[in-house]
């Protein structure tokens, strides 16, 4: 078996979850298996070992323990891309677009100095708009995106096809 296909094989799927009609894949079985997380983990940071990366940003919730370890295995910094209304200090907040309505992320506005170069991680792509709005945070403060690295990418739904569009690095483990 190749590492996408035993990650593949550690990932769940929810049926409507978190509604009817919608297939959630819940990569908290991945994350518990000890093969399964490292390949995860080693299968992100091998894609851009070679980027010159200063900083690892990871998008919260699942892109925190990815990120967190990614940055670890690469030896760089984490920086922490959070839902609104959870950083204490001074920050700058990205709104995007959902089904319906807005959401946003914030970060802290010295997370990263002007021209240091920063991988954003998550679990997974969808539409993509998480990881949309999180690169312009990057970008805002300064920072230069080298890619984006993700376990999942759900490619019906397009957004990492639209970030390759505009010119990102996207990497994905399984699709
Ligand atoms: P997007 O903004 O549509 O690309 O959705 C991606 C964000 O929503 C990521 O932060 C994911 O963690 C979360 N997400 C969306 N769909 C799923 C899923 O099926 N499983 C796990 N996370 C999901």
């Amino acid at each position: 078996m190749s590492a996408a296909e035993e990650i593949a094989a550690l990932i769940r799927a929810i049926p409507d979850y978190p509604k009817p009609g919608i297939m959630f894949r819940d990569i908290t079985t991945l994350l518990q298996d000890p093969r399964g997380l490292k390949l995860s983990v080693d299968g992100i940071a091998e894609a851009f070992k070679d980027d010159h990366i200063d900083l690892v940003a990871g998008i919260e919730a699942r892109g925190f323990i990815l990120g967190g370890a990614v940055a670890h295995e690469l030896g760089k910094g984490f920086v922490a891309i959070r839902k609104k209304g959870k950083l204490p200090s001074v920050t700058l907040s990205q709104e995007y677009a959902l089904e319906y309505g807005v959401d946003s992320v914030e970060v802290d506005v010295d997370a990263c100095k002007p021209g240091q170069r920063v991988l954003v991680i998550d679990d997974l792509i969808a539409t993509g708009g998480t990881a949309e709005a999180s690169l312009g945070l990057v970008r805002r403060l300064g920072g230069v995106v080298v890619g984006a690295g993700f376990v999942v990418d759900l490619p019906e739904l397009g957004g990492a096809q639209r970030l390759r569009d505009a010119g990102v690095n996207v990497q994905s483990l399984v699709t």
